[in-house]
């Protein structure tokens, strides 16, 4: 096995975290290499957009853009939270019977040089201040070992980079500077959305998003096709490929290598890590790095750390605490789609473009600690193509199926929630004992189950949604939600940040306490999810704190 020339760092994973970090080491001078292991996409080509059969095809699509992985238990149904159901006018129900499902493919990513950003739709957001002080200000949860203002230059840095359009406030979340774009026109269907919330009294306004309301730093304007979870073509969406690793790359210090999956760490001297094995074009081969980034995702990280064992960490690497694996967060989410007379275009505009933060803060919901947040939903849960509204809205065969289609088609307003999650011992990523994938690596197993405050909080965000629908004069035709569909998006929390090394894996650096050199900057590091903060500019805004924190030594 070959081993090659030292790099200044090696970074595991080319998403968000992945990919900001080594932007950041190469910005100070730093040689870096990126092991990833997807492919690298060509947006005109393999997003599918510019093809008649679009609608069929689900972002990622080619063979190796998705990782393994299995699903383990998801818990039980209580019939007594049946409202809860998810269904739609043309299926009925989605889940049958009394076991909670994982709907194809229950964790939604992508393997690939810009990882899950090359899928986000690019909401853009700060947590939450409070929602980083849950356990003692809200005797829940846990807390982080770094505070908002902590970690407000980093946001501000991330925005300015990735090109975020946004409003001038956005209520606890104070801000050094204005986002560096002016937010985007409200689509047809967020202005019924914004007329009828505002008849409610709730303040809604335009969502942040890393999506171009103009042209910005040699990327085009968003064109609002409405398809951003299938992938830009125009590389307006601020997706890591299109700006942290452009970046990095035209220092001339980044080396990229994609389809290189890294399978096995070794040990260094004092505890540290001192060489990674991966695979490229079926050989080993192994690389030795002073500083190694692990940033593989809240799903893969953990499995790496937990698959490589040796006779010095029999329970893995950066595992003393017992906490690799532990303390996963979900999405928890929720959607209530329902047709307006008199709406049309509503399959157009940017996803997610307006929102609403007044249940964001964790006591802001009446009996429930932990908080959610609303948005328009119409474009991001799949209502932007004719297939949609012929297999979720509209029944029948033949003509009835046709004329169904031309008289709903554009006529779908959706209102989405998130909410927070707090981690619960039920709910952990370890290894699957009987699935392996070539190389004998075990398929990282996720399970997840919901708490009453997860059930609480989900009826809450259901009745907002059906009252806002309601106020619009909107006919119900689908709803969905994490009760019965786990469908994970946003995963955090598996190697949790904290200043005790007994209950966490890393310190407030992202460093772990068990290995001087080893560093983690992805989601598994979140010690809360917030109150349904998307959660890519914070990942990238903590890497970006922790690439400045290992060159300053
Ligand atoms: C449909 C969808 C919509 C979303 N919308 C939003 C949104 O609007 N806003 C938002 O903030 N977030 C959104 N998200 C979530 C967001 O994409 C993720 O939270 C974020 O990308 C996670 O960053 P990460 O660095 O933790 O992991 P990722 O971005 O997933 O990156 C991990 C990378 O590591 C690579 N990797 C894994 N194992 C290995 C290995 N063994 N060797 C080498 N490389 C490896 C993977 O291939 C991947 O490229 C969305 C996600 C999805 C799926
Ligand atoms: S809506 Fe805008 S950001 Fe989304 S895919 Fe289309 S052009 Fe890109």
């Amino acid at each position: 096995m070959a081993v090659k020339k030292r790099f200044d760092a090696v970074v595991v994973g080319a998403g968000a975290g992945g990919a900001a970090a080594a932007w950041r080491l190469c910005e100070q001078g730093l040689h870096v290499l990126i092991l990833e292991a997807g492919p690298r996409f060509n947006p005109g080509a393999d997003y599918r957009l510019h093809r008649p059969d679009w609608e069929r095809f689900l972002f990622p699509d080619p063979a190796g853009s998705r990782g393994d992985f299995t699903i383990g238990t998801l818990g039980r149904l209580d019939p007594a939270d049946e409202e809860l159901r998810s269904w739609n006018r043309a299926s009925g129900p989605l889940v049958r019977g009394n076991m909670r499902q994982a709907a194809n493919p229950g964790y939604w990513h992508v393997q690939g040089v810009g990882g899950s950003t090359l899928h986000f739709v690019g909401e853009s957001h700060r947590m939450h201040p409070d929602a980083m002080k849950l356990a003692s200000q809200h005797g829940a949860g846990c807390d982080w070992p770094l505070d908002y203002a902590g970690l407000e230059p980093y946001y501000t840095l991330c925005e300015n980079l990735v090109g975020v359009a946004g409003p001038a406030e956005q209520g606890a979340r104070w801000r050094s500077q204005p986002y560096p774009l002016p937010p985007h026109p409200p689509s047809p269907s967020a202005r019924k959305l914004l007329a009828a919330g505002r008849r409610l009294n709730m303040k809604w306004q335009e969502n942040s998003r890393a999506a171009l309301s103009m042209p910005f730093d040699g990327r085009p304007a968003c064109n609002y096709c409405g398809n951003c979870s299938r992938g830009c073509p125009l590389g307006d969406k601020g997706s890591a490929d299109v700006t942290f690793i452009r970046k990095a790359e035209a220092s001339g210090r980044l080396t990229v290598k994609p389809l290189c999956p890294v399978v096995r760490f070794h040990s260094g001297a004092g505890g540290t890590i001192g060489s990674v094995e991966y695979i490229d074009n079926k050989k080993l081969q192994r690389v030795e790095t002073p500083i190694l980034i692990l940033a593989a995702g809240a799903v893969q990280t953990p499995r790496l750390l937990l698959a490589n064992r040796n006779r010095l960490y029999p329970e893995g690497f950066a595992n003393s605490s017992g906490q690799v694996g532990r303390n996963f967060m979900e999405t928890l989410s929720w959607s209530s789609s329902g047709l307006v007379a008199g709406l049309s275009h509503s399959h157009a505009g940017l996803p997610a473009d307006v929102i609403c933060w007044d249940f964001n803060a964790p006591d802001a919901i009446p009996g429930v600690i932990g908080g959610c947040r609303f948005n328009s939903a119409t474009q991001e849960i799949g209502f932007t193509g004719p297939i949609a509204y012929a297999s979720r809205v509209v029944s029948g065969f033949g003509a009835q199926l046709k004329n169904g289609v031309r008289t709903t088609f554009g006529r779908v307003m959706s209102v989405g929630a998130i909410g927070e999650f707090l981690p619960n011992e039920g709910t952990y990523v370890d290894l699957d004992p009987s699935r392996k994938d070539r190389l004998g690596m075990p398929f990282p197993r996720l399970h997840s189950q919901l708490e009453r405050g997860e059930i609480q909080r989900l009826k809450f965000m259901a009745s907002q949604s059906r009252r806002l629908l309601k106020e619009a004069g909107a006919e119900l035709v689908e709803e969905a939600g994490a009760w019965d569909n786990f469908s994970a998006t946003h995963v955090f929390g598996t190697c949790r940040m904290g200043n005790n090394p007994k209950t966490s894996v890393v310190d407030s650096h992202c460093r772990c306490h068990d290995h001087s050199n080893l560093f983690i900057t992805d989601a598994s590091v979140f010690p809360s999810s917030g109150g349904g903060e998307a959660p890519s500019l914070t990942i990238s805004a903590l890497a970006v704190r922790t690439a400045d924190a290992i060159v300053s030594g």
